[in-house]
């Protein structure tokens, strides 16, 4: 069972990557789980058609720890299996905490089943704070996937996120495998991101283009896959799937100094 989490900024395309590449890992016959660990429960609503299931911290709240398992665990698209982390009461207690909380829910009510070839943890990622470094610090996901772009607020927290992660993998067993890029259509955007993954000891995993058909899907709550499984945007992400079973990368990253970060953006990106 590989245990994947997917971190990058707010907004910059994890839960789509994520929910799109493990709908394509579920039409190459794999079993996924995919644990939402965002607040907003949004991770999994275009596997599900919806935000269909009680998030797992509601559900402690308000019914207790002793709950079947299909309560809070929801098959979606191609039997995907789904389940939302959710957040604490606003202004109470920490996401974060509630995260590892989560998890220890799910492994007591047997969500970890043998069968399962991945489980993929959705983490909102500009905050860095313990707490959203739980799946990673806790030795749950040892295979880390950051999502960015050509923009400097995206490569900038990737950055960032390398940071947190250099320090587990030093400790633990936890390694970066690569990094996605969801464009933008910033100039030069793949060979700046190249530069970058290089610069940070990994590589650029997959390029996956912008495309409005995304958006399409996503008012009609659904993946590419699902929605237009003819699109080239489909093609993309069964290709990210692809890339990500075949994967063999795996390092500890070497974060750099802003001064470097403002650097490559200014020898590889903006290209006047
Ligand atoms: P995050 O989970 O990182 O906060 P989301 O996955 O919710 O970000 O994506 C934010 C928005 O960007 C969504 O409305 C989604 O439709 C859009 N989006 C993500 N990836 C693409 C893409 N490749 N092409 C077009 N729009 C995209
Ligand atoms: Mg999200």
């Amino acid at each position: 069972m590989r245990q994947i989490a997917i971190y990058g900024k707010g907004g910059i395309g994890k839960s789509t990557t994520t929910q799109n590449l493990t709908a394509g890992l579920s039409e190459l016959g794999k079993s996924v789980l995919v644990v939402g660990c965002d607040p907003k429960a949004d991770s999994t609503r275009l596997l599900l058609g919806g935000l269909a299931q009680k998030t797992v911290l509601d559900t402690l709240r308000q019914e207790g720890s002793d709950v079947d398992l299909n309560y809070i665990l929801k098959e979606g698209f191609n039997g995907i299996r789904c389940v939302e982390s959710g957040g604490p009461e606003p202004g109470v207690g920490c996401a974060g905490r509630g995260i590892i909380t989560s998890i220890d829910m799910l492994e007591r009510l047997g969500a970890y089943t043998d069968d399962l070839d991945y489980v993929f943890y959705d983490v909102l990622g500009d905050v860095v704070c313990g707490g959203f470094a739980m799946p990673i610090r806790e030795g749950k996901a040892k295979e880390i996937y950051i999502v960015a772009s050509g923009e400097m607020m995206a490569l900038y927290a990737a950055n960032n996120i390398s940071r947190g992660i250099k320090k587990y993998a030093e400790k633990g067993g936890v390694r970066l495998g690569g990094i996605i890029c969801n464009s933008r259509k910033v100039a030069n955007e793949k060979e700046l991101l190249e530069a970058f993954a290089e610069e940070l000891g990994t590589h650029l995993i997959y390029f996956v283009p912008r495309d409005n058909v995304v958006q399409k899907a996503e008012i009609h709550k659904e993946t590419v896959i699902q929605f237009d499984p003819k699109a080239d945007q489909a093609a993309e992400y069964r290709s990210l799937a692809k890339a990500i079973e075949e994967n063999d990368n795996f390092v500890i990253p070497k974060p750099m100094s802003q001064e470097r970060l403002e650097q490559i953006l200014l020898e590889h990106g903006i290209i006047e």
